[in-house]
């Protein structure tokens, strides 16, 4: 398998070769060193426009950056794709924001919810995407069927918040310049400071040196899944957020950044106020001793050092233990590279230590099948789950308030159906009152699932009561049909 790799390297980079005058050349940015670099192998091809400090505005051919891509081994194209020579050269010149202390102050506030958020987490439901995802045979930005990929994912997370009744959340596409690929984002709105952004992304296209089969299952299917999984758990949790979360599966990651680059962009050029940013590509593949490599270059010490602290909080022993360490990527080496770019604090939780990471990327054996399981993701879910909702935080519910949220009941079938998993407590008893108070029915809770028989009720509204003990209960009304 490796040889037959080498030779069809060497067949496409001779054939790179020879197309290199036909194919257009681009305007981006990319690190001084990759650029002198590349400008010495391929002095015909590549044009340095602009050096400032450790970057450079760069024009180059197609060919180039299939060359540096190949060279400087990075997973994401190495170079940020930009719209123009001024564009290029203006990025060099972005001064990174200035953020109040009050909002860089990150606080670990919200164990109750964080904790039930990681026993929600469910690693078939991230294996189940992924899959669904490879499912397509290439999520290529410039084929058709990579549009059809940005409408379903829609679908699906506008399916997802109407089966848990939310209707402060909204799905849109986001059209692109330079790429047909629609990215998808998701808005959870704020509940307290709605202008405040809190982001997570991952790029929903895939490559391949053949782009029809170009299965991405773990570059960056798992992304998406890991992050969708993590949203669902606050879902099913009832988590209202004080910040804005916004959900972000970008176009055009691999071709420059282009999709998360034209975003970043325009919330920079609108001054929106995003706290910060985390970037999940590639979550599936156990590479290295450590669970979590948190990547140290072109990333916010600050908030490396928060993601740090919430594993250390939430993830020290137990069945949601993660282990961490960091390493280097490099420049443009995924979208959080976009945002970092723009200013804005950005963070790069990665599967493995650089270099120890899934070696089938960007080939048709990127599969499900290498990994085998999800297990590896699900952490990803959790430290996604523990960001947004640290960062996000929530409307200052109490312990009450959480307990009533994790009530699960409705009636079907001539059934009353409970579901008590996400409840922090152990119910004891349920007990049943009609509409004038009388108790109809009382019956021992066994386990957090269970269901009741409402057969003999006639129709109309009753008060489920899930008894704790003698100070503690909860009260939901029901509907009998
Ligand atoms: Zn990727």
């Amino acid at each position: 398998m490796k040889k037959l790799h080498l030779i069809t390297l060497v067949v496409l980079l001779l054939s790179f070769n020879s197309f290199a005058q036909e194919t257009k050349s681009i305007y981006a940015t990319m690190s001084l060193s990759d650029a002198l670099e590349l400008k010495k192998d391929l002095p015909d091809e590549v044009e340095i426009l602009e050096k400032r400090r450790n970057e450079a505005a760069v024009y180059f051919t197609d060919h180039a950056g299939h060359y540096l891509h190949d060279k400087v081994l990075v997973h994401g194209p190495g170079y940020i794709f930009k719209n123009s020579e001024e564009d290029a050269i203006a990025a060099l010149y972005k001064e990174a924001k200035e953020i109040p202390a009050n909002k860089m102050a990150f606080t670990i506030t919200e164990d109750v919810l964080v904790n039930a958020a990681l026993d929600l987490v469910n690693t078939q439901n991230i294996e189940d995407h992924i899959l669904e995802l490879e499912g397509y045979g290439t999520r290529y930005h410039a084929f058709p069927i990579a549009i059809d990929v940005a409408n379903d994912l829609k679908d699906k997370w506008e399916a997802m918040a109407s089966l848990y009744g939310r209707t402060d959340v909204s799905v849109r596409l986001y059209n692109h310049t330079n790429t047909n690929m629609p990215s998808v984002i998701m808005t959870i709105e704020g509940d307290v400071t709605p202008d405040e952004f809190v982001i997570v992304g991952g790029h929903l296209d895939s490559t391949s040196w053949d782009d029809n089969d170009a299965p991405g299952a773990d570059d960056d299917a798992s992304g998406i899944a890991t992050m969708t999984e993590s949203v669902r758990a606050l879902f099913e949790l009832g988590f209202v957020p004080n910040r804005t979360i916004e959900v972000m599966a970008y176009a055009a990651e691999e071709v420059g950044l282009v999709g998360s680059a034209e975003i970043a962009e325009e919330y920079a050029d609108n001054n929106v106020d995003v706290i910060s940013v985390v970037q999940f590509d590639m979550t599936n593949y156990n590479g290295s001793a450590i669970d979590v490599s948190f990547i140290s270059d072109y990333t916010n010490g600050t908030l490396n050092s928060f993601l740090m602290e919430l594993i250390d909080h939430y993830n020290s022993d137990g069945v949601h233990t993660i282990t961490y360490g960091t390493s280097l990527c490099n420049y443009g080496c995924s979208d959080h590279a976009s945002w970092t770019s723009e200013g804005y604090m950005a963070a790069f939780p990665f599967e493995a230590n650089f270099g120890q990471h899934n070696s089938n990327i960007h080939s048709p054996d990127d599969t499900f099948s290498v990994s085998g399981t999800a297990d590896h993701a699900a952490k990803f879910s959790k430290l996604c789950a523990e960001y947004l909702i640290e960062s996000a935080k929530s409307n200052v519910l109490s312990v009450d308030d959480i307990l009533v949220n994790a009530v699960a009941v409705f009636t079907q079938n001539g059934q009353l159906i409970y579901n008590l998993e996400a409840a922090s407590r152990d119910f004891t008893s349920i007990i049943l009152y009609d509409i004038q108070g009388k108790k109809v029915l009382e019956a021992p809770i066994i386990s957090k699932t269970g269901n009741v028989s409402t057969q003999s009720f006639s129709k109309g509204v009753y008060v489920a009561t899930f008894v704790v003990d003698s100070e503690t209960s909860v009260s939901k009304k029901v509907i009998i049909k």
